[in-house]
């Protein structure tokens, strides 16, 4: 991916990255009421590529998927100032244009993410073990 495209993505990014942040103040101040509807917000772009648009998932699991996506994010970001953005963190494959424009913050391609998805299960303590640590730079 040349510097152009990546540029693109980080807009993208930073973008997505201000929403969620949003959203997750949002979701984690409105955990003692019953709002549900952070769909509603006005100045917030529509990222609902994301699964969260239907069905709603409870205020407390919102929050950690949050915090997830955003973590995400700032590592897109890193990968983007390292000029290794857009690469599958586990196999080094590039990841498709199409995934990356639905999931910009994706740090695997389809392939590694289902497994990454049957090895992790419900528990994200495996992130902490898993560094990835490019040798190029
Ligand atoms: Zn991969």
């Amino acid at each position: 991916m040349n510097m152009q495209e990546m540029e693109k993505y980080r807009d993208k990014l930073l973008e997505q990255r201000t929403s969620h942040i949003k959203e997750y103040r949002l979701t984690r101040n409105s955990m003692v009421d019953d709002v549900q509807t952070p769909g509603e917000l006005s100045n917030v772009p529509s990222h609902n590529a994301d699964a969260d648009s239907e069905g709603f998932i409870p205020s407390a699991a919102m929050v950690s998927v949050q915090g997830e996506i955003l973590r995400e994010i700032d590592d897109a970001l890193g990968r983007i100032d390292q000029g290794i953005y857009g690469q599958c963190v586990d196999c080094s494959a590039e990841i498709s244009r199409s995934r990356l424009d639905a999931l910009p913050h994706t740090p695997r391609c389809v392939e590694c993410e289902k497994q990454h998805e049957t090895v992790v299960g419900d528990t994200d303590a495996i992130e902490e073990t898993t560094q990835y640590s490019p040798d190029e730079s």
